[in-house]
């Protein structure tokens, strides 16, 4: 076999050997470095170099072979496209590759490494400055890298089928690329959708801000690779231009490498830190400000810098100094917000700034800012509105305290001019008028009284202190304290229906109001004659107290405002009787208080019937009903 042939046979093996790795899915270096040392070993060429296309337009020689000197010169270099474009174009084009005559290269191109030896005297030779170059691409023609070689071991240009090895070469180095980014991105992809999740999770489990931010840290470190998080909320209540922040602490990382950005740019190291730290915590505000209706991000950073159209030079150096002051030299800074507002921002902080911020994780972090946003917009409102309740209490305290005090001192000039009126009448002496002023003054009294009994009964901070009670027992004692009055209207007052010893759990004074009031009605609005039927038993596991009377009923169109103060319906025959309008009132608030119910059937003409449940001491069941029409009903 020729010497010529064996290298082809050992080149089509080492191409071999590259197919497979690329196949089998090993890291994108070795695999690499295996395509350049191949390369070398079988296509004689002392110089291999494999670079790859970053994602700001440079590329980096990650794997070269051959040569020490030019490994040693070569490995890790940078160029940008732009100068290598400049080559391309005097280019002679040798399909996929591109040959450089050292003749034809660019004024000014810079080398990084240009061996010294004299050229042959041969029209074929290799010149020390000749290049050639085999673009690496991906399956859509996308630039991924560049394969060059140098140094042909017998000094001449390589002839046509070293070529189209070296091109064949080219190809798999090109899908080794490709497969190893595209195995990247997947993983990335996963990474961030985990870390999204895991602060979704949390911000919609946890109603306490400072948990939710302090829960972030970690996610946000590991899924984007970050190096330093801060996360900033403006707090829309504090004066002056920053407001406060809150969860930046992340001391409890095990890492230690989150940072509390304004307590390290205020910091204690002096006014001149602590001016630019205001002034980067404005700047911080206004770029957040900006990208918030644009939903965009920012990055700051030597490399792939997005400030251009935002901030001055000035301004974008003095940031990125801050930056780096921090120990990173990129971040990216996505605002977080809800609605049309601008809330805050999170700013992702990385030492290496050469892998850059992708696509994906641009998008999910803008996501994070949206589902940060939505927090601190709900933990906001909910804080509104218990500020809202706490108002509301303290207005309905105050209501009270001054409904009290009113009533109070209404009291004592009435109960005096009652007491003079009565000695008028004791004397003998008084005019026929006294009794009209009698009359009133014990409407006023009435009305006073009820007015402080309501009062009372609605006080949000009276404490509520039930115990067990004998209902049958209260029924019959207000039964008794009553008989008189219907005794005198010659209404019968019958008790039959009050089963023993029914027990509620409730406050004594206030069951027998809600009694005394209901029984009272019922003898009040019931013509001679009539009966007022009372009842206790237990129904549906709960004490239920029956007030059904004869009387004159209540109109339908009443019923719904029967229980509202002030309210005595519209029948003419009810007006005749003297009342407030509090006592019902005054039973629908002792029956909240109590957690029970009231309803109200009611025919004109014919009667109604009042029925009141109330808990038992040992609750086991609660009663669910619907009320029949021509009823009315409260409480559950
Ligand atoms: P008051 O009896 O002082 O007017 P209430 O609040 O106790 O005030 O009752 C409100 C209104 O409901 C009464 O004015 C009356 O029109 C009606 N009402 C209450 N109980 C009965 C009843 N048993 N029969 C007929 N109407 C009643």
């Amino acid at each position: 076999m020729s010497r010529g042939a064996s290298r082809e046979l050992d080149a089509l093996r080492s191409l071999h050997q590259v197919f497979t790795a690329i196949h089998s899915g090993q890291d994108l270096a070795e695999v690499l470095q295996r395509a350049a040392q191949g390369v070398v070993d079988a296509l004689g060429f002392q110089v291999a170099v494999i670079d790859f296309v970053d994602p700001y337009g440079y590329v980096e020689a990650l794997a070269v072979a051959g040569d020490e000197d030019a490994c040693r010169a070569l490995k890790g270099r940078r160029v940008s496209l732009d100068e290598l474009q400049d080559e391309f174009e005097v280019a002679e084009d040798w399909g996929l590759l591109k040959f450089v005559p050292h003749d034809r290269l660019p004024e000014g191109a810079e080398y990084s490494w240009a061996p010294d030896y004299e050229p042959l005297e041969d029209p074929d030779a290799w010149h020390p400055l000749d290049a050639l170059i085999a673009l690496l691409q991906g399956p859509t023609g996308e630039m991924l890298g560049m394969l060059s070689v140098d140094l042909p071991v017998d000094g001449r240009r390589p002839n046509h089928l070293t070529r189209q090895v070296l091109e064949m070469f080219a190809v798999q180095a090109g899908l080794a690329i490709y497969h190893a980014q595209e195995r990247e991105r997947l993983q990335e992809r996963v990474r961030l959708a985990a870390a999204t999740r895991r602060i979704v999770e949390t911000a919609s489990q946890e109603l306490h801000l400072d948990r939710v931010l302090e829960a972030c840290f970690e996610p946000l470190v590991d899924g984007f690779h970050a190096d330093r998080v801060v996360i900033r909320i403006f707090d829309v209540e504090a004066e002056g231009p920053h407001g406060e922040l809150l969860g930046t602490e992340g001391a409890t990382y095990p890492s230690g490498i989150l940072g509390h950005l304004p307590q390290m740019l205020r910091g204690e190291q002096g006014e001149s830190s602590r001016v630019r730290g205001e002034r980067m915590l404005d700047l911080g505000e206004r770029v957040a400000g900006v990208c918030w209706p644009l939903r965009r991000s920012v990055v700051v950073g030597e490399l792939g810098d997005t400030t251009r159209d935002l901030l001055t030079e000035t301004e974008r150096l003095d940031t990125l100094g801050v930056v780096q002051g921090l120990g990173a030299s990129t971040m990216l800074l996505v605002p977080l917000g809800a609605g049309p507002e601008c809330l805050g921002y999170v700013a992702l902080m990385r030492a290496d700034a050469s892998s850059g911020w992708t696509e994906a994780e641009n998008e999910a972090a803008l996501e994070v800012g949206r589902e940060l946003g939505r927090v601190v917009h709900r933990t906001r409102l909910y804080q509104r509105e218990r500020q809202l309740v706490t108002e509301l209490q303290e207005l309905d305290h105050y209501k009270v305290e001054m409904i009290g005090t009113i009533t109070h001192e209404l009291k004592n000039p009435l109960t005096s001019i009652s007491g003079h009126v009565e000695l008028l009448e004791d004397e003998g002496v008084a005019p026929a008028s006294v009794g009209a002023i009698s009359r009133n003054v014990r409407r006023l009294q009435r009305l006073v009284g009820d007015l402080l009994l309501l009062n009372r009964v609605q006080d949000p901070q009276r404490p509520f202190s039930p115990s067990p009670l004998d209902l049958s027992a209260l029924v019959e004692e207000v039964g008794d304290l009553l008989a008189i009055q219907a005794d005198r209207r010659e209404v019968t007052l019958d008790t039959e229906g009050v089963s023993p010893a029914i027990k509620v759990l409730g406050e004594r004074d206030d069951v027998l109001r809600l009694l005394t009031n209901v029984i009272g009605n019922g003898i009040k609005y019931t013509p001679r004659g009539g009966t007022v039927l009372l009842s206790a038993r237990i129904a549906d596991g709960r004490a239920e107290f029956t007030c059904r009377d004869t009387g004159i009923g209540i109109a339908e169109e009443d019923l719904a405002t029967l229980f509202d103060e002030f309210d005595r319906g519209s029948n003419p025959a009810a007006h005749a009787e003297p009342g407030t309008g509090l006592g019902l009132a005054i039973v629908r608030r002792i029956v909240e208080r109590h957690g029970g119910s009231v309803e109200v059937e009611s025919a004109l003409g014919v009667g109604s019937t009042f029925r009141v449940t109330l808990p038992m001491p040992s609750r086991n069941s609660s009663r669910s009903e619907v009320a029949p029409s021509g009823s009315f009903r409260i409480g559950g």
